[in-house]
């Protein structure tokens, strides 16, 4: 069993304090030294690595004494930390077994107790508490953080609405883009279930707490999709990237898409005249899918060159132009143009598409709730997907 050092030096800390607050109550009052003894036993097992009775002794000291439970919390805190959960819940379970605790010390060991719970992802234990406290304690931030940490891990959207929208009330306004992606999270589902109806629903509240939140306009313009309405799908996409550049691309993709699957990438390309091609990479991106897939060689070979004479050309346009002089020549020369191609193409695979501004991590797939952080709507597109698109996001 190891048993790190820097766990002792808060308890020994709060042992001190212990000690001190004793030693200036025996002037005062009778006092039991043998509880000292008994505690100075337990600190003894701490030390020599034996943590499970180092808990029996101290467990002891506070079945006879109650004033030790802010100790017994402090310990049960530090082994939840080390990840030892089961010592932490032995702990607060007896504290709060003892009899005669002030409401105070009862509520914070339960509070300490359904933390344990949460973290040993035992969640209906941890839900039972955190209702409990929010019943007595209805103006406690930290419980309903707790239940909405617990409501995020089921997915349970609506009551992490419900929680959240009480954490807004209780003054912490940074809620409410997290309360949009909630109903985001709602909107995603029923469109998936082609429940159009409620899809939209959830988008209007998703829009209600954060106007700017561009999952919601992404959603709208699928919604549209999906009900045929495909101007006003191309007025949500086109709110996307007015509202964040950095996502262009994805809305540009489901532009792409949307005209692609009609068979009108005609009109796609007469309408992005109108976008500014001069700065907007993802559009001049988009220009060249639709004539790759038009099958307008000689409009895909202007591109290109045109893309390559500008100062910062992208790599993965390079890529393409290289693609195509491998296609288009033979011999030696075209064994240049493949090596070069293989070369690049060795390099863009260290790239991942997006990365979370937060935590730093990096993956192909956008999620909006960060696997690492937990931090809702920081995952953005990198400086791969911008290269993609020949667009500097930096
Ligand atoms: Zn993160």
């Amino acid at each position: 069993m190891d048993f790190v050092p820097w766990l002792l030096l808060p308890v020994a800390a709060a042992a001190g304090w212990w000690s001190a607050h004793r030693a200036s109550k025996k002037n005062n009052t009778n006092t039991t030294p043998e509880l000292n003894d008994q505690y100075v036993r337990g600190l003894n097992y701490l030390l020599n690595e034996q943590p499970d009775k180092a808990i029996e002794a101290l467990i002891n000291v506070v079945d006879t004494d109650h004033e030790t439970v802010n100790t017994h919390l402090v310990l049960g805190a530090l082994f939840r930390r080390r990840g030892e959960i089961e010592r932490a819940i032995r702990i607060h379970q007896n504290v709060i077994a003892r009899p005669t605790l002030t409401t105070e010390q009862r509520e914070t060991a339960m509070l300490e107790l359904g933390t344990d719970y949460l973290k040993a992802g035992v969640l209906d234990r941890a839900e039972n508490i955190f209702r409990k406290l929010a019943n007595k304690q209805s103006q406690n931030k930290r419980v309903y953080q707790r239940l909405q940490e617990i409501y995020e891990q089921e997915k349970d959207w609506q009551q992490a609405i419900a929680v959240t929208e009480k954490l807004n009330r209780l003054g912490d306004k940074t809620q409410a883009s997290r309360i949009a992606q909630y109903h985001c999270e709602v909107a995603e589902t029923s469109l998936n279930k082609k429940n159009l109806s409620d899809a939209k629903k959830a988008i209007k509240s998703a829009l209600k707490y954060d106007e700017r939140c561009f999952r919601a306009h992404l959603l709208s313009g699928d919604v549209h999709v999906a009900q045929q309405d495909f101007s006003k799908a191309e007025q949500a996409y086109q709110k996307v990237f007015q509202i964040n550049r950095g996502f262009a691309p994805i809305a540009y993709d489901r532009m792409f898409t949307m005209y692609a699957t009609q068979n009108k990438l005609d009109d796609l390309l007469q309408d992005l005249e109108a976008h500014d091609l001069e700065t907007n990479a993802a559009a001049r991106y988009t220009q060249l899918r639709a004539y790759t897939m038009l099958q307008n060689e000689r409009a895909v070979r202007d591109f290109l060159h045109a893309e390559l004479a500008r100062k910062n050309a992208s790599p993965i346009l390079v890529k393409r132009y290289l693609e195509l002089m491998r296609e288009s020549t033979d011999g030696d020369v075209q064994q240049t143009f493949a090596t070069l191609h293989e070369l690049l193409d060795v390099e863009l695979a260290n790239y991942r598409s997006f990365r979370c501004t937060s935590c730093g991590y990096d993956t192909n797939t956008l999620f909006w709730n960060c696997p690492t952080c937990r931090k809702w709507g920081t995952s953005k597109p990198n400086r791969f997907m911008s290269i993609e698109y020949g667009q500097d996001l930096d």
